[in-house]
């Protein structure tokens, strides 16, 4: 520091502001350590059962070309209109927050190659998309969701099994969720229904808000998907897309819904699903739970379908291609409502110490028993027995381990029956040993 700032009169500390604190960004949240047991076990069934069907794990970047989300999810859907988080560098890249993965998926699937290894080629994924969407219960602009992607075959039993996937990882976690499932057959089928569409639409235009008069005239089949109210009333009437279907997207629609009899999904046909997203083909699904709060505020736990046209759209060959992404946010929330408490990160055993030369051999006895395989605790910063037994009660420790100054001079160490409070004296040097044997551990 120069020297003469150094002369300058400070301000006393205690005249100074406090400087204003920071909240986390709108829509954003911090995910607490006592919610942190909800997301692993929902975490966990997501990976265990896409991995039973031989799905692999990949890691995208979260932030890519805002071009892959402009021509992947389409220029015309909501992500890409209002709520994509767009950016320059100072390198003058124009970059994005991915708002969802698949078109991530596909990108990576072209860039890497992956057309030139046997097909299938199943992928999952989990990470933050971020989405400058409303705020408002289950929705957040920072969300989580865990995703498959097969891709590179056509067969109907691929959407089936994407369907059953998703549906399965919700039943282990004690969710009941319905499947509603519709086909918007290929780009071609569809022009005559978007025209049979916006005419309908078009005269009822004066019931339209502002907002959706712009997608009759920019993208139709968005209005399906419209949450106001008076268009949710006016779509029953509306015309249906199987109705438009042409023959081959009937069939593979009839084959997918065979599947999912087989194995007694339950699914509601939903003639007006369309989803989103642009880059949907044939199949489109979305779970929900059977309550009707969700289906008021037509929350769904997740949705997916068939994507057959995005590989080429995004400069690679043609590649079919069908996945699905589950709200994690969502999916968590469930499962907390199911299950109100859930284990704290228990310990077996607790190593508690009464003064300083306690504590240091304390430090080693812990390190002996961690690394012996033994679920351990401690609380090195506390001195008083009974703080530390207190926390030896709440992560559910069965034993403790207790050494004080006389214990170091003796070479021994009390172990103590959490439950009972009946306590023994035992040789340091068999500490791990004595332990294990009282764990069961062989
Ligand atoms: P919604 O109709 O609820 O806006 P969406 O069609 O935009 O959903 P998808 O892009 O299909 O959603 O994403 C799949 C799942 O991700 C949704 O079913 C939902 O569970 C979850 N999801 C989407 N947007 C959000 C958000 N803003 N906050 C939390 N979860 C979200
Ligand atoms: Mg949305």
């Amino acid at each position: 520091m120069p020297k003469k700032s150094a002369t300058k009169k400070e301000p006393a500390v205690s005249s100074k502001k406090a400087p204003p604190q920071i909240a986390p960004p709108r829509g954003m949240r911090d995910i607490l350590p006592a919610e942190q047991g909800f997301w692993d076990i929902a975490r966990k069934a997501c990976i265990s059962i896409a991995s039973t069907y031989g799905f692999e794990r990949i890691d995208t970047p979260i932030v890519e070309e805002t071009a892959l989300f402009v021509r992947g999810v389409g220029k015309q859907t909501d992500i890409v209109e209002k709520e994509i988080y767009s950016f320059e560098t100072a390198g003058n890249e124009k970059l994005s927050l991915r708002p969802e993965c698949t078109a991530s998926i596909v990108r990576a699937y072209i860039s890497n190659g992956m057309l030139n290894q046997p097909q299938p080629v199943k992928l999952w994924y989990m990470g933050p998309m971020f989405r400058h969407d409303r705020p408002q219960r289950g929705r957040y602009r920072q969300f989580f969701q865990f995703g498959c992607e097969l891709l590179g075959e056509m067969d109907a039993v691929c959407d089936a099994q994407l369907v059953i996937i998703s549906y399965l990882i919700l039943k282990e976690l004690g969710i009941d969720a319905v499947v509603r499932i519709n086909s918007i057959g290929t780009p071609e089928s569809r022009v005559n229904y978007k025209n049979a569409l916006s005419s309908y639409f078009r005269s009822k235009r004066a019931r339209l808000s502002e907002e959706d008069r712009k997608r009759l005239t920019k993208n139709p089949l968005r209005l399906l998907d419209s949450k106001d109210p008076a268009v949710i009333e006016m779509k029953a009437e509306a015309p249906q897309i199987v109705d438009w279907l042409d023959e081959d997207s009937k069939a593979h629609f009839m084959r997918v819904l065979e599947y999912l009899d087989e194995i007694n999904v339950p699914y509601q046909l939903d003639p007006y699903l369309v989803r989103g997203l642009d880059y949907y083909t044939k199949t489109v699904f979305e779970l929900f739970t059977a309550s009707e709060e969700d289906e008021a505020t037509q929350s769904a736990l997740g949705g997916g379908g068939r994507y057959d046209g995005l590989a080429e759209i995004l400069g690679g060959r043609p590649t079919p291609a069908a996945g699905f992404a589950l709200g994690l946010d969502r999916v968590v929330s469930k499962l907390k409502e199911l299950n109100p408490q859930i284990e704290p990160n228990k310990v077996e055993v607790f190593v508690a110490q009464l003064g300083e030369q306690g504590r240091k051999k304390a430090l080693m006895v812990f390190e002996e028993l961690r690394e012996a395989g033994v679920k351990t605790g401690e609380a090195f910063s506390k001195d008083a027995i009974k703080a530390q037994m207190e926390i030896a009660n709440r992560r559910g420790a069965a034993w403790a381990v207790i050494i004080g100054q006389k214990e170091v001079l003796d070479g021994t160490a009390i172990i103590r029956d959490m439950d009972s409070g009946t306590q023994e004296i035992v040789d340091a040097r068999k500490i791990v040993q004595e332990i294990k044997k009282k764990l069961g551990h062989g």
